[in-house]
């Protein structure tokens, strides 16, 4: 018998701002779900958010969704990224509008850091467009000896709306 590892627990943060980003986050949603070798687990409610760094774009609409995944962190950010590209995103300028970003929160408790890919996410403990959304699927997580819901709790100052399904 080859034992084959239980899936790794991982959370995606989307954001969009430009073409129907409601269309943009409910169609990543649904690839979401069909990535290889994973299956979405849960998937919160989509947010409206400020612009982080240039304020000269359209309002984001962000959301988290949680999987359970036999790819490798490494992989997973390939398929994040084949999606992003499915969606037409242009780089035009750092922090700048996008038809769809995908950050890699967290991924089964792991720390990395590369240049490709940095787990948990750097800035997610300073985002309540990523700490509220999370923590509706995932009150009790830790960062840091921190659960989302604190995290979240202390950034109430920052702008954020949920958005009616
Ligand atoms: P931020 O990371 O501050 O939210 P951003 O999402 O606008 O900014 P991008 O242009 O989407 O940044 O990504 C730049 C690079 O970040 C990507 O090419 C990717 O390799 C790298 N990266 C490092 N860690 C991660 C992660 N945890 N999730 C997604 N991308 C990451
Ligand atoms: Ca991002
Ligand atoms: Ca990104």
């Amino acid at each position: 018998m080859i034992d084959v590892p239980p899936p790794a627990l991982a959370y995606i943060g989307l954001g969009s701002n430009l073409d129907t980003p409601r269309d943009q986050i409910r169609r990543a949603l649904a690839a979401l779900a069909r990535l290889p070798l994973s299956e979405l687990a849960a998937s919160s409610p989509l947010y409206a958010s400020s612009p982080v760094g240039p304020q000269d774009q359209p309002d984001f609409v962000n959301a988290v969704a949680a999987i359970r995944t036999r790819l490798s962190p490494l992989a997973l950010l390939d398929q994040l990224q084949v999606l992003e590209q499915r969606h037409r995103r242009v780089r035009l300028r750092r922090w700048g509008p996008r038809t769809l970003d995908l950050d890699l929160l967290w991924y089964a408790g792991v720390t990395l850091e590369t240049p490709r890919l940095r787990l948990p996410h750097p800035e997610m403990r300073r985002r309540r467009f990523v700490l509220e959304p999370l923590a509706e699927i995932a009150p009790n997580l830790e960062l840091d000896g921190e659960t989302t819901t604190l995290l979240a709790s202390r950034l109430t100052d920052q702008p954020l709306r949920r958005l009616d399904s």
